[in-house]
């Protein structure tokens, strides 16, 4: 073997040792940390002052961590006088679109779509101030709450569907709920108590509530909980069509704190706003309303509705910042989702 062989296999060798070492190689480690942070300013950019209450919801608060799953009557049921002041959820009722009234509260929103055969109210705050807030607050703004012809309930969680037994025994009213936040409402009588609609209609995707003319287009979004609905429909600004996007569920109280099934968990949320946002879109949506002021500042824009002049509508705040809302949803999503996968990675 002369020296000219010993150079071909030498190097021959040193190729085979170079294809087996790149091709044993581990795949490049994933920066969370980076990714985490890009994920989080990405959803920062897009909040700006309109979503900060979102942002600082679901990007820096502490997460609940996971559902509730026990079946207990809840205080301000078992004892009326246990519910929270009445100062800390009191708000007076607004004429906010021609069409569109908010009989919510300070933290908490319901609202009442009128129609010339009857009204539409979307959610129906707690048991506890419902027929204040609601029925109180339509009275006190010419609306007859005997009119209400559906109500759509984003999701079965107290501080929306607190209202919806009450409403529909007195007024006959048909509520309509995604099918398994039916199932909660019939599996747990006690966390439900006085707020148990009887089943009426459940939700498809794409469903449209029709009603005088108007038309409420229903959008499957589990997440928040798995049978959130949000929604798309139109109300008028001194005559003029809004197109308004009605986002049904925000914060993360699913499992969110351990791999299984918290990523799975946070990709259904994710996929739903990327759908949601694909709706809002569609229809050119330049409202963004939610069920919490936290999310949509209602309680704030109402006050503003007064000194509006010949402004533009306070709740108006264009196709692009409506979108912004779903870049902060599914941005602080993702970042959550990556500390789960950074967990799963290090087990
Ligand atoms: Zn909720």
């Amino acid at each position: 073997m002369n020296v000219r062989h010993l150079i071909v296999i030498g190097a021959a060798a040193a190729l085979v040792g170079l294809t087996v070492n790149l091709a044993g190689q581990a795949p490049a480690r994933r920066d969370f940390d980076a990714e985490y942070r890009a994920a989080v300013q990405g959803a920062k950019d897009a909040a700006g002052f309109e979503f900060l209450g979102t942002l600082v919801r679901t990007c820096l608060l502490p997460q609940s961590g996971g559902e509730n799953t026990s079946d207990t009557v809840p205080d301000y049921v078992a004892n009326p006088a246990k519910a929270p002041p009445r100062d800390s959820w009191y708000a007076d009722p607004a004429k906010v679109f021609d069409d569109l009234y908010f009989v919510g509260g300070k933290v908490h929103s319901s609202w009442a779509l009128t129609t010339r055969d009857g009204i539409i109210l979307i959610d129906t705050i707690f048991p506890y101030n419902s027929e204040e807030l609601i029925v109180g607050g339509m009275q006190k703004l010419g609306l007859d709450p005997k009119q209400i012809k559906y109500i759509i309930m984003s999701h079965a969680h107290a501080d929306h569907i607190g209202g919806a037994e009450m409403l529909q025994k007195k007024y006959g009213a048909k509520v309509v709920m995604g099918a398994p936040d039916w199932e909660s409402v019939e599996k747990y009588p006690n966390r439900y108590k006085t707020m148990a609609p009887k089943r009426d209609i459940v939700a498809t995707d794409g469903m449209k509530i029709t009603l005088g003319g108007r038309t409420v287009t229903i959008w499957l979004t589990p997440g928040h909980t798995p049978g959130t609905l949000s929604y798309t429909f139109t109300a008028l600004d001194r005559g003029r069509t809004v197109n308004i996007a009605y986002s049904g569920g925000t914060a993360f109280n699913f499992v969110n704190n351990t791999p299984v099934p918290g990523i799975r968990n946070f990709q259904t949320y994710i996929d739903s706003q990327k759908k949601f946002a694909e709706k809002a879109a569609a229809v050119n949506a330049t409202v963004l309303l939610s069920n919490h002021s936290e999310f949509d500042n209602a309680y704030n824009k109402n006050r503003m509705l007064a000194g509006r002049g010949s402004g533009p509508h306070p709740y108006e705040i264009g196709a692009k910042a409506v979108q912004d809302y779903f870049t902060v949803m599914e941005g602080c999503a993702r970042a959550a989702q990556i500390r789960l996968e950074q967990r799963q990675a290090a087990s």
